[in-house]
Order: structure tokens, then sequence, then C-alpha cells
């Protein structure tokens, strides 16, 4: 069975790091919306233009926009691939459409990673992306808190969350998140 397995989390916390880093030491499917929707812009296609907008502010991409580009990458998930979906859910109204299209049983783990914000601002700062200016950051921060942090309690209330403290080094994180999906699969293969 194909098994998803979602990074949860404040814009600066390294999902996509550790995702990218998971994904090539295990051979799984990385899966980032936030890289989706730059390609989308860079080509300018009608999703890419609706979608500027939004990112340069730090607002969050319509949710409809949203769920059409992940499920479309669901239906192509083939019987035994591990999907790691850096970046979605980020709304509650997400979260019940992954729910609702993802097969039976295959959402394993919501991985929860967890710095304080002086961190999250260092971190971004300089990676010095396009949406990544000191008052850009500062709403996706709210927008974090408002929108997406809810979440954790969801999925933490379904059993399947699971705290990763990501202030500290990107070799020890990753150790962390890969034995917390070993233990997770040695669980429920
Ligand atoms: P990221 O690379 O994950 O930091 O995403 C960059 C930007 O893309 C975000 O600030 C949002 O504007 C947009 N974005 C990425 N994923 C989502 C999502 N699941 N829902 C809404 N907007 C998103």
């Amino acid at each position: 069975m194909a098994g998803i397995l979602i990074l949860l989390g404040p814009p600066g916390a390294g999902k996509g790091t550790q995702a990218q880093r998971a994904a090539e030491a295990r051979g799984w499917v990385h899966l980032s919306t936030g890289d989706l929707l730059r390609e989308e812009v860079a080509r300018g296609t009608e999703l890419g233009q609706a979608a500027a907008a939004y990112m340069e502010r730090g607002e969050l991409v319509p949710d409809d926009l949203m769920v059409s580009m992940v499920a479309a990458r669901l239906e192509g998930l083939e019987e035994d691939q591990i999907l790691l979906l850096d970046g979605f859910p980020r709304t509650l109204a997400q979260a019940q459409a992954l729910q609702e299209r993802a097969p039976g049983g295959s959402i394993r783990l919501a991985l929860y990673f967890t710095a304080p914000d002086s961190v999250l601002v260092d971190r971004l700062l300089q990676r010095g992306r396009a949406d990544d200016t000191r008052e850009v950051i500062e709403r996706r921060l709210q927008v974090y808190r408002e929108e997406t942090r809810p979440l954790a309690d969801w999925y933490r209330s379904r059993g399947i969350l699971r705290e990763i403290q990501a202030d500290r080094s990107i070799e020890s994180i990753q150790e962390e998140v890969l034995a917390t999906i070993d233990s997770e699969f040695s669980k429920r293969p």
C-alpha cells in the first residue's frame, strides 16, 4: 500500500531539506507544493500567474488550486510508493481534502517540526529567496500560526503526530526523522 508522510511546520523549520534528504536516502517521492508553485510561476502558466501574487505577499494560495494540484499527483501514486508531502496540507480544508482523496489508511505520520521564531527568521533571511524579506517572513509566520499550526492538533487527535525539534543540526534532525519513520513502519507494515 502507498504511504503518505506529512511534514508540518513553520517556514524555515527545514522541512524541505529533510524531505529531500530522506527521499534520496530511501528512494521515496518528495512533493513540495512550494517548489511546484515556483515552477509554475517560472513557466508563466495560468496557475503560476494566479499563485504569484499570493506567494509574493506571504499569503496562502487558495485551497481549490492547491487541492487540485496535489490530487493530480496522488492519482499517479503507485501501490508501494512512499510520498513525503512537504508544505501540504496548510489549512484544515486542505487536510480534509487530503483525507478524502488519500487511499484508506495511507496517511501514516505527520512530522511536526518546531523551532523558536528567532531561529526561523534568521534561517529564512540567510536563505534569501524572493519571499524571504523581513516583512513577508513576518506575514508567513502569522499565516502559519493562524491557518496551519492548528493542523498539529488535528493530526495529534488522530494519533499520528510526532514532534521533531528542528533547532538542531541538519544531520541530527535527519537521524531522528528517519528513526521516527522507521519505527512507525515497523509497527504497521
Ligand atoms: P514554501 O516553499 O512551502 O515555503 O511555499 C512558498 C509559498 O507557496 C507559500 O508562502 C504559499 O504562498 C505557497 N504555498 C505552498 N504550499 C501551499 C499550500 N499547501 N497552500 C497554500 N499556499 C501554499
